[in-house]
């Protein structure tokens, strides 16, 4: 009866106040659990509608609610929508006036307010606490509750004082909500609340439509447009790590025919607020982001998230994955993936203090492993959140293609029975260390080359040890310890493989270390830069190149430089606008040699039956900056070069740097006004007559050739007079 009741006024408020009909998932256990007092904890992935868990028993519950949260600008947000539906809520935080705050204390004090959130830099203030202890309250929640640990992604040292300060105020029940955290960051936010003894509710984790992919970080611009191209008209997402790639990405969409836009926090607010908006209103199709954007993003029809560098973590990666496909429709999820990156990201950590450049490293690590597993990811990625598969779910690159696949029953045995030998207290690296017979510090301390195990490596290296100790794991047949995280244990299904070991089948890791991947800074000078060139086309495109060059008499690199063949050999260029678009080919160089090349190619592909990407021609952005427009309109007016560092006030070399870029790239520049001052005629001749009969334009070679008698800054100069006058 009561229950009835008690269920009525949850349904009528969830109707009268939201609109909704019916709870989703857990939502009204959780609100039962809460309101009748009960300490609650509660994981769910995000979009699931954890807001509510909170809010509605607020409402109905006598008093006001206090929401710890971290995100302020999310916490506005919230609080614009609580008082649309007609809810008094408001917030607390470092952004209000003193006028501001005294009207929120007075509500607050008045019994009025339903709602109040807090963030956390608030809630150690005393004033504030001695104002929590004079309010009627009714419970807190603890929203990104992961942020407690600093086993997490996103860890914030003020968090671990809530517990103290809610003891100060009134004991209150607690209700700890997050959307991502592993066994051992749930276990940590458990201690520190004090709530072990909480009711979890946890769902799935399993985001059945997203389809996971990671492909090497290899010519990435040039796969980045052919993705999107596929997706023409679909709304997307591209993360990218700093704002200068942002800008850079976003540019190079647009020229590439997307509607897309930048969002980062460096942009002015209502820049970016007006970006957010012409997504959601589908007049932007893709939004390139750093991982500012999306928090309170409810967009359900995001039909592809890319991250186009690699991610800080697996919990970030899957949060940020995870705002694709909230229709249930399927989606793609693409990563592309270079250690490279990885690296990078270490090195930002460097400043941080040691445990949490540890525990970043850590996540990174993760990251890794992840990218070079060719395990179902949706596998990996379940269990990384403490969920087990029991065979590969599918829908993802890895059980797509052809893995190499091998039977893992003895190489399992062997690392079951090492991590036993050695006492479950060691960490995977031991483990290997051990079975590789790399003797470490440890591994001699512990007289661990003494054990049967020591050596049993049967010819395989550390990363295949490695894999192997991450799949037991992903087969449930290793742990980790909840306490001590990095040690691992056997569970009771690893005793029960080593008592009646059967064939598990294992695969074996990615092999991308003969990849090229992408240049860390690959400017738009070298987009679609081929690492991906067709070898037998770049060779037929060279041996044309040598002949026309012999015929008018000029040395090859006058023709096309190689950088400029490489990418014809990428995107097979059959017109004279396709050509336009290849790096260093301007339409004189067209007009005077592109006929051949544009024929050879042509012959090319049709004989070789290739499917031209013409819709993946790189064109690329941001090719005249702004610096390189003003020397070009400077040199056309005779301006002399030593003038035009000072007025764009950089370095005379950096002026040469930029010209040469301007001519390499396929602009002709008339230096002659300036040689002239600096040069007599003969020294000219002595310089042009070196880069006609020289092999290749390389500077160095130059140098070496000319130095004695000539000072870099000829050299250069008249390297550029040269190519403009007998390359274009
Ligand atoms: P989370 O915090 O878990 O990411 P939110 O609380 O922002 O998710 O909820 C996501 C969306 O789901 C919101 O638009 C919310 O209004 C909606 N929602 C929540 N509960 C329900 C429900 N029972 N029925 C329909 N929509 C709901």
């Amino acid at each position: 009866m009561v229950i009835t009741e008690k269920g009525d006024i949850l349904r009528n408020t969830l109707k009268e106040v939201f609109g909704y009909n019916q709870f989703r998932g857990n939502q009204e256990k959780i609100i039962n659990n809460i309101m009748s007092g009960r300490n609650t904890f509660v994981i769910m992935p995000t979009g699931a509608g954890k807001s509510m868990c909170y809010q509605l028993p607020a409402i109905i519950q006598e008093g006001t609610a206090v929401v710890i949260s971290p995100l302020i600008a999310l916490m506005k947000n919230q609080v614009d929508q609580l008082n649309a539906f007609g809810i008094n809520a408001h917030f607390l935080n470092s952004t209000l006036s003193k006028t501001e705050i005294n009207k929120v204390k007075k509500q607050l004090l008045n019994g009025e307010m339903k709602l109040l959130y807090v963030a956390p830099e608030s809630l150690t203030k005393e004033e504030n606490i001695a104002l929590l202890k004079k309010a009627n309250l009714s419970f807190v929640a603890v929203d990104e509750a992961h942020c407690i640990s600093e086993w997490g992604h996103d860890f914030r040292p003020e968090y671990r004082r809530i517990k103290t300060i809610i003891e100060d105020i009134g004991n209150l029940p607690i209700i700890a909500l997050t959307a991502t955290a592993t066994p051992k960051v749930r276990s940590d936010i458990q201690k520190n609340l004090k709530m072990e003894e909480a009711d979890i509710f946890i769902s799935s984790f399993h985001r059945k439509n997203l389809f996971y992919e990671v492909r090497p970080k290899q010519n990435s611009k040039k796969q980045l447009i052919k993705f999107v191209h596929q997706y023409k008209g679909k709304a997307g997402i591209v993360y990218c790590l700093s704002r200068k790639k942002v800008e850079e990405i976003a540019e190079l969409l647009k020229v590439n025919g997307v509607k897309a836009l930048p969002y980062h926090a460096g942009m002015d607010s209502s820049l970016r607020e007006k970006h957010q908006d012409a997504f959601l209103s589908e007049d932007a199709d893709v939004i390139v982001a750093t991982i500012a954007f999306g928090m309170g993003i409810d967009k359900p029809d995001v039909r592809f998230v890319i991250h186009y560098d690699a991610p800080k973590s697996i919990e970030g990666y899957y949060q940020e994955t995870g705002r694709a496909g909230r229709d249930g429709l399927d989606s793609h999820c693409l990563m592309f993936f270079s250690e490279k990156d990885i690296n990078k990201l270490e090195k930002f950590n460097k400043d941080k203090p040691v445990t949490e450049r540890d525990n970043a490293k850590h996540l990174l690590k993760e990251v890794s492993y992840y990218a070079n597993s060719s395990v179902c990811r949706h596998r990996q990625l379940l269990h990384y959140f403490g969920e087990y598969l029991d065979k590969d779910y599918g829908f993802c690159d890895n059980t797509k293609k052809d893995r190499e696949e091998f039977n893992g029953k003895n190489y399992l045995l062997t690392v079951l029975q090492t991590v036993l030998q050695t006492g479950e207290r060691f960490n995977m690296e031991h483990i290997v260390d051990v079975i590789c017979a790399n003797d470490s510090q440890y591994v001699t301390s512990y007289t661990h080359n003494k054990l049967d195990v020591y050596g049993k490596h049967e010819g395989k290296d550390n990363d295949f040890w490695v894999s192997v100790v991450r799949q037991a794991m992903i087969h449930k047949l290793l742990v980790k310890d909840i306490d001590e995280i990095t040690v691992l244990k056997l569970t009771e299904e690893g005793h029960n493989f080593l008592e009646n070991p059967k064939t598990i089948t294992l695969t074996k890791d990615h092999d991308y270390s003969n990849i090229k991947m992408d240049e860390e800074e690959d400017s738009s000078n070298n987009v679609g830069h081929a690492q991906a060139a067709d070898e037998t086309l770049f060779e037929l495109l060279k041996g044309l190149r040598k002949k026309l060059a012999k015929q008018k008499d000029l040395p090859p690199y006058v023709i096309f430089q190689d950088p400029s063949l490489e990418e014809m050999a990428t995107i097979y260029p059959c017109t004279e606008d396709d050509l336009s678009k290849i790096n260093g080919v301007g339409m004189g160089k067209i007009k005077k040699f592109g006929k051949p090349f544009i024929e050879l190619i042509k012959n090319y592909v049709e004989e070789n039956d290739i499917v031209t990407a013409s819709d993946v021609v790189v064109k690329s952005a941001v090719n005249k900056s702004k610096t390189k427009i003003f020397i070009i309109q400077q040199i056309d007016r005779m301006v002399d070069l030593d003038e035009i560092s000072e007025s764009l006030g950089i370095d005379y070399f950096n002026v040469i740097d930029e010209i040469e870029n301007i001519c390499f790239s396929g602009t002709k520049l008339n230096l002659d006004y300036y040689i002239e001052q600096i040069m007599d005629d003969e020294r000219e001749e002595d310089i042009w007559s070196y880069f006609m009969e020289a092999e290749t334009d390389s500077l160095e070679d130059a140098i070496e050739e000319l130095g004695d008698d000539y000072s870099e800054e000829e050299i250069r100069l008249m390297r550029v007079k040269f190519m403009s006058e007998v390359a274009f």
